[in-house]
């Protein structure tokens, strides 16, 4: 897949000026301090690689959080979400000084080694534009700044933006050790896998991972379905979900008609709780565990039962292959994460190759500490999403793979 796209070994970066897109968007704290600076480490062997070839300079672009809702918001955006603390910890990491421009709009960009420019989503009026044009004149802007365009921000490649698609018009490109392997990886599960190969899918919204459903339905043996992605489809069947939070009602009942309809498997037991409003807060009143489907009026479903983790538990014990996309529950409350960290622990058997995609599922599987036993932790949600929907095409790859088709 993507054999056109050239890879950081078709390159001579030797006293070149290489402008990197990377994948930066991280947590950070109120005092502004990263919580979780994973992203930058993940970004450190391209970054590596191209600094061994001593290039002239490398300039990186990237963004953080969405500074058009904050302006929005008539919050002080640039801030909120400057690059100021990504460059320093960057630069710490890496052991060598980097230099934030924050005018190379209107200014050429400093003249050091390591350039790290402000947050391109400042630019939201080009950067993310719908008119080519204008996003045309945002990437004609970067393209000055470099001879090679190397993009290592899987994150983002599912994304028509300035800084990731349109500047591939105007350089040579190519992509980092990081989008390699995410293809590779995600490729895989498109492939045929070792069988048994199962899907577990979660998460809130159906209508965000229906395109996963479809797509994967032939390819897997069973699709276990979680998260508060079960109730549409007990609601579509006519069961009690009580008020538990139900989206995409029509799309579950047409999966559930669907000639693969024998592949879904839902949750035998639900963990339920009465949500109370305490000033701004929410809290959760008499927790208990109740058969799916029969979830009573005031009550809303939280988690998984403990039935159910055993069941998908078992399938993991005999399952190949496993892709996993979106919590079991709410499992940023501890009352319900037990089915998310059950899954988590569930996929990290030697022997199984374990996929897993999606911001939330990420974080668990971190959280639980088994990130490093799992074959492959996507760092794109709804790039990895949208990668396995469209059989393994991304707006941003396609480009450079047409870019250079032979
Ligand atoms: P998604 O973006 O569709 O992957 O959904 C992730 C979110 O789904 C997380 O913030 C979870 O807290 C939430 N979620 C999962 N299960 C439930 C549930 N049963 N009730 C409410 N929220 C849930």
């Amino acid at each position: 897949m993507y054999d056109n796209i050239k890879r950081l070994e078709d390159f001579d970066f030797s006293n070149k000026r290489v402008l990197m897109r990377l994948g930066l968007d991280m947590p950070l704290d109120e005092a502004r301090n990263i919580t979780d600076d994973t992203r930058i480490r993940a970004s450190l062997p391209t970054v590596q690689y191209i600094l061994d070839q001593n290039p002239k300079q490398v300039v990186i672009v990237a963004h953080m959080g969405r500074p058009n809702k904050l302006a929005k918001k008539g919050e002080d955006y640039q801030k909120a979400l400057s690059m100021d603390v990504v460059a320093d910890r960057f630069s710490e990491l890496l052991g060598q000084d980097i230099v934030l421009s924050k005018d190379y709009m209107e200014n050429n960009t400093p003249d050091s080694r390591i350039v790290m420019l402000e947050n391109i989503r400042f630019q939201w009026g080009l950067e993310q534009a719908d008119e080519p044009e204008k996003r045309e004149q945002l990437a004609k802007r970067l393209a000055s700044f470099g001879d090679i365009f190397i993009n290592d921000a899987f994150s983002v490649c599912h994304r028509e933006e300035a800084s990731i698609y349109d500047v591939v018009n105007f350089m040579e490109s190519g992509i980092g050790f990081l989008i390699d392997k995410e293809i590779e990886q995600l490729s895989f599960l498109l492939q045929n896998p070792p069988t048994p190969y199962i899907a577990i899918l979660g998460g809130a919204k159906v209508e965000g991972k229906i395109g996963v459903i479809d797509a994967l339905a032939e390819k897997v043996d069973k699709i276990y379905i979680v998260g508060a992605m079960e109730y549409a489809f007990r609601k579509a069947q006519g069961m009690n979900v009580g008020n538990s939070l139900c989206e995409g009602v029509d799309i579950a009942g047409k999966v559930l008609k669907a000639p693969y309809a024998g592949k879904i498997v839902l949750p035998v037991d639900t963990r339920i709780a009465r949500e109370v409003k305490q000033g701004k807060s929410k809290i959760y009143n008499d927790k208990r565990i109740v058969e799916a489907g029969e979830i009573p009026d005031n009550y809303m479903g939280l988690d998984i039962g403990p039935r159910t983790v055993e069941i998908i538990a078992k399938a993991c014990k005999a399952a190949k292959t496993v892709v996993w996309n979106g919590p079991a529950g709410m499992f940023e409350i501890p009352d319900f994460a037990e089915g998310t960290y059950g899954i988590a622990k569930a996929i990290t058997r030697p022997g199984l190759i374990s996929i897993v995609g999606g911001g939330d599922s990420v974080l668990a599987v971190t959280n639980a500490g088994v990130a490093d036993k799992l074959t492959h932790v996507s760092t794109g949600g709804g790039a990895s999403l949208e990668f396995l929907e469209s059989g393994g095409h991304l707006v941003a790859l396609d480009i450079q793979e047409r870019k250079y088709a032979v």
